[in-house]
């Protein structure tokens, strides 16, 4: 299970080789707000397009869409976030930290032992203004979550693309939220990025879906190489459930900072037909849906699945990050998978003198796949710094491939190695990235 010491140490690998750096640093940093940089903002690609992949691309039954960010108000009004997106918060009297309410146990403060003031509600959307004149009539709310513009653009959804039942429209796309207490590095700040679909169905196949959702948002976890054993399904009880679900199971992941030890990483909610009615009932627009193959008009129940974007990217580092000894040498290394790895490939010329012989096979595979080149240190020294940000394969060029025009190629996890003539390279890591490092 990771702990608090792995985390810290994450934090720090993060920054220095450009995984994330926090935001506004030569001014102190802006508190949550954080930058992915060079390494990090791949990372993160390569989460989304996997998450893109398994959602949209490889079924036929779900659509993408890219909704705007700065949305009508009355978006918000109609689905009920205006009036109950509020989290409850409590100030300290003495050290004068705020909490949410629901995350501290009694009246005292969990930092100093001071007493606590009654809960207030307060408001998590932010706020902005469209035009030259900031007053009431002009306000504007950054969504606080990507899945409502779905709803609202249902009907334009249905009449573009004719669906049947079910069907679902996903979304990546940020979210902003005022969070009382946005902490715990990239795991709560208050803009982040979502991945969410809405699987629209009839409202007697709604329960046996959010089944096969849970499952299938499970088994996409595994395959971006988060361990099984540090997740788990918690249920909600019927006291927990938001105001328009009625189920919801969290996928949750063996956080070390979090209190209880798990903490969210995405959410699977039957939302019923709360939101279409709610936006049916708001614009006065008809947002039904005629079920060709029943015959008849129904407004459908939906399934959500709403995960976030960082709190993945968290989890995968968290599961990826092992430090061993080989040689007697001890080194830190990110056990990605290939498909997520910021850098596939590292080119290294064993010397300086092989440097244009190196370029040369470098200049070949770029155009297939993420690749480094670097001449600079210890070929050793260069191993690490490729072990430590996840690169899978390293492809050495040594004073041997002048006269043999091959390659070595060595594999990141088990430090195996393979001999391979150039001109056979591509065909031979096309192989291995289909199927995987030959036993
Ligand atoms: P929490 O209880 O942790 O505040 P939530 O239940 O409010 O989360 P949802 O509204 O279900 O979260 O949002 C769906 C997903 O969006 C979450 O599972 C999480 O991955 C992500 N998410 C929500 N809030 C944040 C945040 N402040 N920072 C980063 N990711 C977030």
């Amino acid at each position: 299970m990771p702990d608090e010491e792995l985390m810290k140490k994450l934090v720090s690998l993060c920054k220095r080789l450009g995984f994330v750096y926090q935001s506004g640093e030569i001014y102190g940093g802006l508190q949550s707000a954080w930058d992915y940089g060079p390494l990090g903002v791949e990372l993160k690609r390569n989460i989304e397009n996997s998450w893109w992949n398994a959602m949209v691309r490889t079924r036929n039954d779900v659509y993408g869409v890219d909704t705007a960010i700065i949305t009508h108000p009355e978006v918000w009004r109609a689905s009920g976030h205006v009036e109950h997106f509020h989290d409850p918060l409590v100030d300290c009297r003495s050290c004068k930290a705020r909490f949410r309410a629901d995350q501290v146990e009694g009246r005292t403060c969990p930092d100093c032992g001071g007493e606590l003031t009654e809960p207030r509600d307060f408001g998590l959307m932010f706020k902005t203004f469209m035009g030259p004149v900031e007053d009431e009539a002009a306000v504007a709310f950054l969504r606080p979550e990507t899945c409502q513009t779905i709803f609202a653009d249902f009907r334009n959804i249905v009449n573009s693309m004719r669906p049947g039942l079910p069907f679902g429209v996903a979304q990546i796309g940020k979210a902003f939220r005022n969070e009382i207490t946005a902490r715990n590095f990239i795991f709560r700040s208050r803009e982040f990025e979502q991945m969410e679909m809405e699987y629209f169905c009839r409202p007697g196949d709604a329960a046996q879906l959010m089944e096969y959702w849970i499952s299938e948002r499970l088994s996409w976890y595994a395959k971006l190489g988060i361990r099984p054993s540090n997740l788990r399904l918690r249920p909600h009880g019927q006291a927990e459930l938001a105001h328009y679900a009625s189920a919801c199971t969290d996928i949750e992941y063996t956080f070390p900072f979090v209190q209880g030890g798990y903490g969210e990483l995405e959410g699977i909610a039957c939302r019923t037909d709360y939101d279409l009615k709610a936006h049916m009932a708001a614009s006065g627009q008809d947002l039904t849906f005629i079920d060709q193959a029943a015959g008849e008009k129904v407004v459908p129940h939906v399934i959500e699945t709403s995960g976030g974007v960082g709190r993945t990217f968290l989890a995968v580092l968290l599961d990826s990050y092992y430090e061993d000894v080989i040689e007697g040498r001890e080194r830190v290394v990110l056990r990605l998978s290939p498909e997520l790895a910021p850098v596939k490939l590292a080119i290294l010329p064993l010397s300086r003198k092989l440097e244009p012989e190196a370029l040369a096979v470098a200049d070949i595979l770029r155009p297939l796949w993420p690749a480094e080149f670097d001449v600079t240190g210890s070929i050793g020294k260069r191993y690490r710094r490729m072990d430590e940000i996840g690169t899978p394969f390293c492809i050495t060029y040594d004073f041997d491939s002048q006269q043999d025009a091959s390659v070595t190629i060595r594999e990141r996890d088990s430090l195996g190695q393979i001999r391979v003539p150039v001109e056979r390279l591509v065909e031979v890591l096309s192989g291995i990235f289909a199927r995987g490092w030959p036993d």
